[in-house]
């Protein structure tokens, strides 16, 4: 399977959730390498934006494909978790749904070593989990993309799987959100896929806490009147755009 690699490692690291309903819990975090959309504002570009694509992001510089991912087997990836003192594992990318087949085994491996292992997905949501993946994950924070992503609605908003992610509890819905344009937005999507209302978690939008405190009033009063939930975005505050913490 493909990990984003970091300092010739893969990149995996012992964290606190940093956002969502979650947020503060103590987690290992796997990045997955490649993801199937291509949102200009990417934080993870790193993911899939490599030499020879054609894609557009903002920082318009492209990586190196072989220098950003680190093949692992799903046994390596089980030895390498099991070292860590934490039992609750955060698959995040790219967009990890894309190797479920992978995870899937070393989620299975990880269980039979200790039945406490807990498994939580980040996911663009464009992608309906397989059956046996999703019976093995407690938790989802589906994050479908806005216009401002510049990728094509078509591309980033998948019916079928919205409504899919909707009808689950383990489903949470999150949104980074930093005008009026995008509450609409999430608003008219939640309509359409029947996502409740109090399963859509908004978050301030921000690269620092300055940022982040200077739209965190305002949408806390949108997420009042609408009976959605606030996430602030603790791994912002504590450590900026750090990668790997
Ligand atoms: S879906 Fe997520 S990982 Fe993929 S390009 Fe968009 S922001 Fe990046």
């Amino acid at each position: 399977m493909k990990l984003a690699r970091l300092d010739n490692c893969p990149e995996i690291f012992h964290t606190l959730q940093g956002e969502g309903v979650s947020v503060g819990k103590a987690a290992v975090f796997v990045r997955t390498s490649r993801c199937n959309l291509h949102c200009r504002w990417c934080d993870t570009d790193y993911t899939w934006n490599f030499k020879g694509t054609p894609w557009e992001h903002d920082r318009g510089i492209k990586h190196d494909k072989a220098a950003c991912t680190f093949e692992i087997s799903p046994a390596s990836l089980v030895e390498r978790l099991a070292t860590y003192p934490c039992r609750h594992i955060v698959l995040t990318g790219g967009e990890p749904l894309l190797q479920q087949e992978e995870l899937l085994e070393a989620i299975r491996s990880l269980r039979q070593l200790d039945p406490e292992w807990t498994f939580e997905v980040e996911t663009n949501g464009t992608r309906i989990p397989d059956p046996a993946f999703e019976a093995v994950i407690s938790q989802f924070n589906v994050s479908p993309k806005l216009a401002h992503s510049g990728m094509d609605a078509a591309l980033r908003i998948v019916p079928a799987a919205l409504t899919h992610f909707a009808r689950n509890p383990k489903a949470w819905f999150k949104f980074v959100a930093s005008s009026n344009a995008d509450i609409e937005e999430i608003e008219a999507l939640a309509q359409a896929h029947q996502i409740p209302a109090s399963r859509i978690v908004l978050m301030p939008e921000g690269r620092t806490s300055q940022d982040l405190d200077r739209h965190s009033a305002e949408l806390a009063a949108r997420v009042l009147e609408k009976g959605w939930r606030f996430s602030d975005r603790l791994h912002v505050r504590l450590w900026g755009d750090r990668r790997g913490v």
